[in-house]
């Protein structure tokens, strides 16, 4: 038995962010488009807006300032939807190009929050875009590492808005705040966990004990993919898990299973959870 666990596939900003560059395509037939770091976080979706002449520009390596600042003004840029530094923009408008911003809802919600407090202790992944973006939204940031031991000395004030990266772990934010409380009772904690992305990790919490297989689908490039294979290992230690990018990944596995669930991350396409799908019925067909 196979089952999809829901939700699944692309959440509302990574759809906005898809039909925000398609639209810029059609508008801006004649001008070159490039993507600012990656759109989301899935190769297949970079690879269909290569298709569309868009071009993704790839971030890892090298001074996005820099980058930003060669831009010609008969050339588009659109920014991600996981969010950027303000300054990016005003580097732009000085050198009139004109710039698209797929920013979703839901982040550019936090980082108004982020804006309005005095301090802020913000959690979330190191070098990830979205914390580099919230990062730069107030003078007064602490950053809260998840993978590193925080600093409470460095926090000049006992009330500070503690906010978060939207892609964490609900398991893993509610630590990290239980140990917050504990340092600074009086700091204001804020769960900016987005409902796409917790749904989907509550969905994994509750399966049944007759499941003996999970399926996640989606790229490891992807913060919330990440957080829901760390979060089915941990709350099912005895049932099968697998990561899978592609339809090869299910192609290459000796996987066997009698109940298998299959869920996705955020920016992974419907088309990509379908044809692992069909590939796991045709593997089950065989033994059956
Ligand atoms: S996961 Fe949530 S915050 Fe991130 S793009 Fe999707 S809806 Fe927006």
């Amino acid at each position: 038995m196979i089952e999809l666990l829901e939700p699944i596939g692309h959440c509302f900003g990574v759809i906005n962010a898809i039909e925000l560059a398609k639209r810029t395509a059609k508008q801006f037939p004649n001008n070159k488009i490039y993507v600012f770091g990656l759109l989301v976080h899935n190769d297949e979706v970079t690879k269909e807006l290569d298709v569309l002449g868009i071009t993704t520009i790839d971030l890892t390596s090298i001074d996005p300032i820099e980058r930003l600042k060669l831009f010609k003004n008969d050339e588009i840029v659109i920014f991600t939807a996981h969010g950027h530094p303000e300054k990016y923009e005003h580097i732009l408008k000085e050198n009139n190009v004109t710039f698209i911003d797929a920013t979703c809802g839901r982040v550019k919600r936090c980082f108004s929050l982020i804006k309005k407090a005095e301090h802020v202790i913000y959690i979330g992944k190191n070098n990830h875009p979205e914390a580099v973006a919230a990062l730069t939204m107030n003078d007064h940031m602490y950053f809260y590492d998840i993978n590193k031991k925080f600093d409470y000395e460095q926090v000049a004030t006992d009330k500070p808005l503690v906010i978060n990266q939207t892609t964490l772990s609900f398991l893993e934010l509610k630590t990290i705040h239980e140990e917050i409380k504990k340092h600074i009772p009086n700091a204001e904690i804020v769960d900016e966990i987005c409902n796409a992305t917790l749904l989907r990790q509550q969905e994994i919490m509750n399966l049944n004990d007759d499941v003996d297989t999970i399926i996640i689908v989606g790229s490891k490039k992807s913060s919330n993919t990440m957080k829901l294979y760390e979060l089915a290992f941990s709350a099912h230690p005895n049932k099968q898990i697998y990561l899978w990018e592609n339809i090869t990944d299910c192609q290459n596995s000796n996987i066997k299973f009698n109940h298998a669930v299959i869920t996705s991350g955020t920016s992974t396409p419907i088309t990509t959870i379908n044809e692992i799908k069909n590939c796991l019925e045709r593997k089950e067909a065989l033994w059956m």
